[in-house]
């Protein structure tokens, strides 16, 4: 008799190996998880378990990593994130605009993400109210009915698909009102169709969160008059 420990394998994995035992004829036994069979089938069984074992491993490798979608980054937030990733010694993966990173840094990462963008925005709040010094420019009024006071607003929502996903942004200069209706459109788009992709659930989080703090910074900047 050879033994083999499955404690490691999956409880469906042994119900599908128990299943190939049966159907090929093969004599075993299985008590707790330790699978007896008799020496001539040993070798078969002993590679069927580390076909098994293998497939959890890449299974697991997969699971353990977070990707988020950052195509849509401006140049100068994908540079303060790598700096920032690289100074918190985070193993960082960037291809085609997909962002990877450990599971286990998730939450760090969610933070870097959010503080790239808000580098950002001072970047060019800084911009733009040297721009408006410059060039002697009054307070803009609402894009959409003309009111003042406005203020830009920027605003995503994403639309999930099983293998690809879009994130539509919008900046726009909204008041009050317009601003309170175009967050409320934007996050309830983003509940209800942001869901569906693989990647668009790990992101929608964050697009909703995003949303909630620009919305915040809108109100301020509305009531600083700035
Ligand atoms: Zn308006």
């Amino acid at each position: 008799m050879n033994s083999f420990d499955v404690s490691d394998l999956s409880p469906q994995q042994i119900v599908e190996l128990i299943g190939a035992l049966n159907s090929d004829g093969i004599l075993h036994a299985l008590s707790g998880s330790t699978l007896k069979v008799s020496d001539e089938d040993s070798e078969a069984v002993s590679i069927a378990v580390s076909v098994m074992r293998r497939h959890t491993q890449a299974q697991n490798e997969g699971v353990e990593r977070v990707r988020y979608d950052i195509r849509e980054f401006h140049a100068y937030e994908t540079a303060v994130l790598k700096e920032k990733l690289s100074a918190l010694s985070i193993d960082f993966d960037i291809t085609d605009g997909i962002l990877s990173v450990p599971r286990s840094r998730e939450s760090e990462v969610d933070i870097v993400i959010n503080e790239s963008e808000e580098a950002l925005d001072s970047l060019e709040a800084s911009q733009h109210a040297s721009w408006e010094i410059h060039s002697g420019q009054r307070s803009p009024s609402c894009e959409l009915c003309g009111q003042t006071p406005a203020a830009p607003i920027d605003l995503r929502r994403q639309v999930g698909m099983v293998v690809l996903l879009k994130t539509y942004r919008a900046e726009m200069t909204l008041c009050e009102a317009c601003a309170a209706e175009a967050y409320k459109q934007f996050q309830k788009s983003t509940a209800i169709k942001g869901w569906t992709g693989v990647r668009s659930a790990l992101m929608n989080p964050i697009v909703l969160g995003t949303n909630a703090v620009n919305r915040n910074k809108h109100r301020k900047k509305l009531q600083g008059g700035s």
